[in-house]
């Protein structure tokens, strides 16, 4: 008999599980070999070897990834970072050009800007709120259009079904960055995007043990940054692939839940005398709120603030937090806190940070798995004191 996976949650538990269970194992073991015996395969990228990321835990994380985002197909990599490289390199050659967001994560964004322009390969950034300006950014050797799912640390919100129209009017892939989403609040495949990539280090895995990246689409196109892949190294070992594939189980839950968590949280601070501004949009205050509403199942767990008091209040404020950590990155079960400008931002120079509306006083904040009620007593009696 078939069996029902039409829910998100029943795919990251059963979808892309060996059939049968090998050795009856509940949870898909660890094959922890570089290369497996020859079987006559005829083309090199058909044996089987652990940098053409094809063992047994590669192949369960593809099927699993590609089916939780209603896609065709999907490779894991060693990073975020890796899937990003990967999937340009692939997609781009020396003169070609992409558009891409003017927002984008950091190290996407010096990807694109120092070590690409070494190679030939141009980007023009644009406003991804403002379609109108998109046709400028065009050239004949356009060939990708690169945007986030929600930026870094505002949490605006492009016009992704602009983002899809336009790309496809004009024959470019169209890539999105899901990282800050997660699947479970936006699956870019049913919205038309081409490939879809994730840092797994984030939500994927989840537990802040990993470094590993995923792309996620189009079957053609995943066939060819495979092999790309391959050439360039950056494959992801079996162990992490345990990790993350461990981690994906309970992505439902987490995320449902700390999208709860970071909406009760948005709301909070809000409210708060010390608090001028709170960028999450889950909160009808943000400008992007009604897109997020549309496109989404849900707001996420990242949110940036500003307090009144500016950096001093800012640093005083973390300091006497107990709950989040001061550290980078996200997506983990326990709540990290950061500046951005001291940290994700802080090889933006001050004129483009102010530009783009990251102050330095700036707040991010991603939600774990704390219980509400604590997390709020924590925010609240540190804001008292700073
Ligand atoms: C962290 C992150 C990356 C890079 O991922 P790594 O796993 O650190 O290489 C890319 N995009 C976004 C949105 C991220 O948050």
């Amino acid at each position: 008999m078939k069996r029902p996976m039409r829910g998100i949650d029943t795919r990251l538990i059963h979808a892309g599980e060996p059939d049968p269970l090998i050795e009856g194992a509940v949870s898909m073991p660890i094959f922890q070999s570089s290369t497996f015996a020859y079987r006559g395969e005829t083309d090199y990228h058909a044996l089987r070897y652990i940098r053409l990321s094809n063992t047994p835990n590669h192949d369960a994380l593809h099927r699993k990834l590609a089916a939780i985002e209603n896609a065709e197909a999907a490779l894991v990599l060693a990073s975020g970072m890796a899937a990003i490289t990967a999937t340009l390199m692939t997609l781009m050659d020396t003169g070609d050009r992409m558009i891409a967001q003017d927002c984008l994560y950091g190290g996407t964004h010096d990807l694109m800007r120092h070590e690409f322009q070494r190679f030939g390969l141009g980007v023009d950034f644009v406003d991804g709120g403002a379609p109108e300006t998109w046709p400028r950014a065009l050239t004949p050797k356009t060939r990708a259009f690169h945007v986030e799912t929600i930026s870094n640390p505002l949490m605006r919100v492009a016009d992704l079904r602009a983002a899809v129209s336009f790309a496809h009017a004009h024959g470019l892939i169209a890539i999105i960055d899901n990282t800050f989403a997660s699947p479970i609040n936006f699956r870019p495949a049913e919205a038309g995007f081409d490939l879809s990539i994730h840092s797994a280090t984030k939500y994927l895995g989840g537990h802040s043990d990993i470094v590993a990246g995923a792309i996620i689409g189009r079957a053609d196109l995943i066939g060819r940054i495979s092999r790309t892949a391959a050439r360039l190294g950056g494959s992801l070992d079996p162990h992490a692939c345990f990790l993350m594939h461990r981690g994906m189980k309970t992505l439902g839950v987490r995320v449902r839940h700390q999208n709860q968590t970071a909406g009760a949280v948005a709301r909070f601070l809000a409210g708060h005398a010390k608090v001028s501004r709170v960028n999450y949009p889950g909160l009808e205050s943000h400008p992007d709120h009604a897109r997020a509403r549309e496109l989404f199942d849900g707001c996420g767990g990242m949110l940036s603030f500003e307090l009144r008091g500016g950096v001093g209040a800012a640093d005083a404020f973390i300091a006497n937090l107990t709950l989040p950590i001061s550290a980078p990155s996200l997506g983990g079960v326990e709540s990290l806190i950061t500046r951005p400008a001291t940290t994700s931002h802080s090889g933006m120079p001050r004129e483009e940070r102010d530009r783009a509306g990251i102050s330095d006083g700036l707040i991010r904040l991603s939600i774990g798995l704390e219980a509400v009620d604590d997390l709020l007593e924590d925010l609240a009696a540190a804001l008292e004191a700073c």
